[in-house]
Formats: C-alpha cells, structure tokens, sequence
C-alpha cells in the first residue's frame, strides 16, 4: 500500500542530504532533516489519538515546523487544516467548530485565548511555536525519527483549507491528495522546476498559493527554498541573487519597483517569477520587464481549484490576461443565468473542471450544489473572457458586478479610470441600490498621501473617458479600504455600508 501525497512530496527525499530550507539565520534544513522531524511529529500525532480522516488545525508563524505539521498528516493520513495567523480567537471559534477538529496547535503565546474555544469544541490543543518549542515540540522529541507511513488513495482528504472569506464567509475546501498531487505535477512541469532551482519563499503557508502552489512544486522537483517569514523588501533583494524563481502577489512586484535599488543585476541567476492570487496591473508587468527583462508570469487559480491557467513559460506571456487553461483543466464561459457556454470574446462565468477541482464544501451542501456541478464543473464565481488564442481574462467577480439602467458594468474598468486619476492612491467600485436603475455606482475612494481628493473635479475627468451610464452617481473618500487578512478588499463591507446611497 501506497500513500501517494507523503510518496511523491516527502517520502521520495528519505536520506537526502540536500538543502530544502534556507532560513534567515543562515541556516538550512535538508531533506532528510525536515523529514526526521516531520516523522516524530506524526508519531506526537498519533500518540494524541488522530487517525487517518481526523482534522488537524494548525495557527502558527510560518516556520519549518509548521510545513512539518503538513508532511506529518499527509504522513498519518490526517487532514490538515492551516488557519491564517492573522484569525483571533473568536475568529477561530468557527474554523475549529466547522472543521470538527480533533486537535488544534498554536502558538504558546495564543494558548491562553485558545483553551476556552478548543474546549467548547471537544479539541486537544496544543502548542508549537516557530523556534520549534511548546507542549508539542515537548511530546515530539521524545518520539523516533521514522514513521510508518500510514496507507492512502489518492481520493482521499488531504487538506481542509478555507476559503479567504472575501465575498463573505470562509468555506472549508475539501481538498483531496489527487487535487493537490496533479496540481503540483502540472505546475512542476509547465513552470519546468528542478531539484537546481531555489526558490525564494515569502508567501504565506496558510494559503494555497504560498502552500500548495509554492511548497508542493518544491518538494516535488527536490529543490529548496528560501524560507523567510515575510515580504520584506531588503530582505528578498538580498536573497534574490542566489534564488532562481520568486512567487508573490502584485503587491510584491510593485514594492520591488518602488525601490531604485531594485534592478537586472539583482535578478541575474533568476528564471522565473511568478504572480498571482489578484490582479497584476499591465502596468506593473511593463515596468517590470523595463527594469529588469523579465516578464513576470501570471496565473489564476483558487482555494477550491488550486491552480486554472498559466501564461505559458515559453511563448507569449501576455499582460493582464491570466494564461491558458493548464494541462488537464477544461475552462469554458458560461451565461450565468442558462449556464450556456458563450463564444470567445464574450464576458461570461468561468467555470473550471478536471483532477484538480476540489470535492465540495465541508458541511455547506447546498453551497456545494450551488457551485459544482453534476458534470464536474466549479462555477468560480469569477467572470472573465477567453479571447481568440486561447487566453482568458478575469474582469472581476460575479457578485461585485454591476446592473445600472438594464446594463452590466464591470467595476474593474471604473476603477482602472479612478486609479489613474491625480491624487488617487486607490478606488473601488459598487453597486448600491437605485430607485430608477436597479443599481447605481458608488465610487470609493483612498487618496494618495498629501492629496485632498475633489469629487467634482474627479466625474469631470471622468466625462470623455466613460459612457455616462458607467460614471459614479456618488463618490465617497475613505482613509482605506476595507480589506480581509489577506489583503484582498471587501466589497461585501462596502455595499452594506453604502447601501442607502441613493434612498
Ligand atoms: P471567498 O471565496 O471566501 O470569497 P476568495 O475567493 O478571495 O475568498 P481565494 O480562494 O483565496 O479566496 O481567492 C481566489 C480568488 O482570487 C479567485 O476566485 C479570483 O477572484 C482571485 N484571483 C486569483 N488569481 C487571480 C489573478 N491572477 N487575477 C485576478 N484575480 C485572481
Ligand atoms: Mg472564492
């Protein structure tokens, strides 16, 4: 008997003497390291009572221990269940009792704010901080270094992760080890990782893009990362010379171009970076090939689904458009009132379907029937367009578009008007109810530092640029927006609180 996920990521590295983690510290953890203390951690987590389908919850710093707590439930056939450190307890409250979880690690410092909420859900808690100390650490040591892998098939759980609670409350993703395995087989192999390549590691591990997209890669082509705990632009410039590959969000990229420092020769060993989890500006995409001739790479993907399209690694990559559909993943767009697919060019829902869609929501039935459909397909929520070669385009989410006066209107290209405007830092735009259009837009505005932002003078500029239906009907100001942990911006928030804006 096998365990495919443990096989392929962790098992296959036994004895191995090379390098997996680079810490800050300077030092580095090898493969065979990592999977000794991976190994007691699933006895620690056996000797707790977990078996094979129990749920694991873990909240703590990103660490090599905590993508050990990973490996040892693939290992012992746990689910695992990561929770983003920002979640307070009360927060937590529902992760734990959603998850049924069997036993919850955190840091020693949350013990104290964590003990009521674990009790109340029947969960063993435990701690395990990122210097590896804490009652677990404690019941590990005393534990051998090899375990025997515990048998599973690849249509068994492997993960729980929730979702980013960005349209509204995280849904627990059931994640099977065929989901994440054929993910990372894809993605190994269209991004053409090697155990020579290191990666430079400064995303989160409680989610997708920085655990299963950037890790699971890692592990499967048997190179190493630079693990660092996070984005800090001195620090990633002063690994980018040895690294090989970058995964970030925008943000990142954006930050790298605010520096002057930042340039060609910092990335001369570099082969690939690699955006995603929001939008990357066109813009963004051009000053960075200007600064340092690398084209960044942008795909597309979700917690449900891990990773949809890729720009391709040779060929064409093209900027604001998320890639093709990988390997293995049929896309089409769809009418989202007959579910009928709609020719290239036209905006529509994306719907994705292949080995790497998620097998429902936990305890969320109905939502599951909502969205997957009995052939397979996920309705992502997303609406975007495929244009004639292939490539799709993402124009923002379903539940943020807008219906004024019998017309859609897409946010995203309000808010590309509203960004480029003087004295804008950033917009976003909604629909709130309207007596005479359905939905009128509202225009949320953050002004840049020292602006003062001018409503007025603001539609004005407006006027040549967008058809009159699109034009804000109010414009607001606020400091800054409302944005969830993982710093994704909460319409949801805005639409209740501007609701009564033409009432
Ligand atoms: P929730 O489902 O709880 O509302 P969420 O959808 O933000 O939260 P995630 O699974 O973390 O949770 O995010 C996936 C979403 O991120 C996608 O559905 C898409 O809207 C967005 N996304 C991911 N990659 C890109 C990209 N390259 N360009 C634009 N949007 C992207
Ligand atoms: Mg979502």
């Amino acid at each position: 008997m096998t365990n495919p996920l443990y096989d392929a990521l962790f098992g296959c590295h036994a004895g191995r003497q090379t390098p997996f983690l680079h810490l800050p510290d300077g030092n580095t953890i090898t493969h065979d390291a990592f999977l000794r203390m991976a190994a007691r951690f699933a006895h620690a987590i056996s000797d707790l009572g977990l078996a094979a389908g129990d749920r694991l919850a873990v909240q703590i710093d990103k660490s090599p221990q905590a993508l050990a707590v990973y490996a040892a439930c693939a290992q012992t056939g746990v689910i695992f269940l990561p929770l983003n450190t920002g979640y307070t307890a009360a927060e937590l409250d529902y992760f734990i009792g959603n998850a049924g979880a069997k036993l919850v690690l955190a840091s020693p410092q949350r013990s104290t704010d964590l003990a009521p909420v674990a009790q109340s859900h029947g969960a063993l808690l435990h701690s395990l901080d990122a210097q590896g100390a804490g009652s677990f650490a404690d019941l590990a040591a005393g534990c051998p270094d090899q375990f025997d892998t515990v048998p599973r098939s690849g249509d068994d759980l492997a993960a729980f992760l929730y979702t980013s609670g960005t349209t509204g409350r995280s849904k627990g993703a059931m994640l099977t080890q065929d989901n994440l395995l054929s993910n990372a087989r894809t993605l190994t192999e269209y991004w053409r990782f090697t155990a020579q390549d290191v990666l430079l590691h400064a995303l989160p591990i409680f989610h997708t893009h920085g655990l299963f997209v950037a890790t699971n890669i890692t592990l499967l082509a048997g190179g190493a990362m630079i693990f660092l705990p996070k984005f800090e632009t001195d620090q990633i410039m002063a690994h980018l010379p040895r690294a090989t590959a970058l995964m970030g969000v925008p943000t990142f990229y954006t930050r790298l171009l605010d520096e002057d420092r930042f340039d060609a020769n910092l990335c001369a060993n570099m082969r690939l970076f690699v955006s995603g989890s929001a939008p990357l500006l066109a813009e963004t995409h051009a000053r960075f090939a200007g600064r340092t001739g690398h084209r960044i790479l942008e795909r597309y993907g979700m917690t449900e689904t891990n990773m949809n399209t890729s720009n391709p690694y040779d060929g064409d990559r093209r900027a604001g458009t998320v890639g093709l559909p990988l390997p293995g993943v049929a896309l089409k767009i769809t009418d989202p009132a007959t579910g009928a697919e709609l020719a290239p060019g036209t905006i529509g829902q994306i719907e994705v379907r292949g080995p790497n869609v998620f097998k429902g929501y936990w305890q969320m039935p109905e939502k599951t029937a909502e969205e997957l459909r009995p052939d397979g397909f996920f309705i992502t929520g997303d609406l975007g367009l495929i244009d004639a070669d292939g490539y799709v385009s993402i124009v923002g989410r379903n539940k943020d578009l807008i219906i004024s006066g019998g017309f859609n209107i897409y946010p995203k290209e309000i808010e590309a008007v509203l960004d480029a405007q003087p004295g804008v830092l950033e917009s976003a735009v909604i629909g709130a109810p309207h007596p005479d259009f359905g939905e009128g837009v509202v225009a949320v505005l953050v002004a840049a530092p020292g602006a003062t932002i001018d409503p007025d003078a603001i539609l004005a500029q407006l006027g040549p640029k967008l058809a009159r239906f699109k034009q804000p009907k109010r414009i607001v100001t606020l400091d800054a927006l409302p944005r969830n942990t993982m710093g994704k911006v909460q319409k949801n928030i805005l639409r209740d609180a501007y609701a009564g804006s033409f009432s």
